[in-house]
């Protein structure tokens, strides 16, 4: 595999970035994940319009241009020869003697890009649907600036798995603010959809704003709030969304059936939609 570091492409086994690496020392750095479909990406204007916001919250600078971010991204597509799967980016603030105080502005970046073949549209826990259970949610309160500092979810995602279910929803105060990698969305039992507002508390989805303008153009009812976990068993069905698993149906929480215990309709739509606008608008 052929990855992208600081300018140049190498085979992954060559490619290094030093140990002083704020973002290896200080999780000093952010990301962005973008989903390719027939060899094109998926809503890249809306993951550089997050990676900015991201960059600049943290007062780094950008490493490149956007046309830079393009050019390379359809690079490694290319060279990898990626049809279907995603495209891993991140940035940090560089490399610098270990301080907590930032290194001086003019200090490189590090811009490190490189690929995953992975099947997306085939997804056999979407066919089935999630099992999810809720953990509270300790993570720092800055949830919208996408970092790579996300041992809290991986935990979180961990003990999901030794009991025996597929991810963890988190929850501050009662209600759910998002998924571990994904935002959350309930559907009441009159066809409202559910998925907290925009605020600090969540990542800003890029995959929530497009689905979302799918259920306008649906006409489906949306109400943008915070749901309690109470909720989510009176609900008719749930899912989440995410650039790789795309909408992806819940079943079950804290061992309880969601519905009649299938992905539901509205989650089976909002996907087929989505899959296609995908397609469609991919560059
Ligand atoms: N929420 C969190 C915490 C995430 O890590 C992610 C994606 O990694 C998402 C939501 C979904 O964001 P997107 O739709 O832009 O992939």
């Amino acid at each position: 595999r052929t990855v992208y570091v600081n300018g140049s492409y190498l085979p992954e086994t060559e490619a290094h970035v030093s140990i002083f690496d704020r973002g290896f020392l200080f999780a000093d750095g952010v990301y962005e994940v973008t989903l390719v479909l027939g060899g094109k990406l998926v809503d890249f204007a809306a993951h550089l319009h997050r990676l900015h916001r991201s960059l600049n919250e943290l007062r780094i600078a950008p490493p490149v241009s956007d046309d830079d971010l393009l050019d390379i991204h359809r690079a490694l597509i290319r060279q990898n020869q990626i049809d279907e799967g995603l495209i891993y980016l991140q940035v940090t603030r560089g490399a610098a003697d270990r301080d907590f105080l930032f290194p001086d502005a003019a200090t490189p970046r590090t811009l490190v890009l490189f690929t995953q073949k992975k099947a997306i549209l085939n997804n056999p826990v979407a066919e089935r649907g999630q099992r999810v259970i809720t953990i509270e949610d300790l993570r720092w309160r800055r949830c919208d600036i996408k970092t790579v500092q996300l041992l809290y979810p991986s935990l979180a995602k961990m003990e999901a798995k030794s009991r025996g279910a597929d991810d963890a929803w988190l929850v501050r105060d009662g209600f759910v603010t998002e998924g571990t990698s994904n935002n959350a969305y309930i559907v009441t039992r009159n066809g409202t959809i559910v998925t907290r507002d925009l605020s600090t508390d969540i990542l800003h989805g890029v995959t929530r704003h497009s689905v979302l303008q799918c259920a306008h153009d649906l006409q489906l009812k949306v109400e943008e709030r915070p749901f309690a976990v109470g909720e989510i068993g009176e609900a008719a069905e749930a899912f989440t969304t995410s650039s790789s698993g795309l909408v992806n149906p819940v079943v079950e929480i804290d061992g309880a059936t969601i519905g009649d215990g299938n992905p539901g309709p509205i989650a089976k739509r909002l996907r087929h939609i989505y899959i296609q606008r995908s397609r469609d608008t991919a560059i």
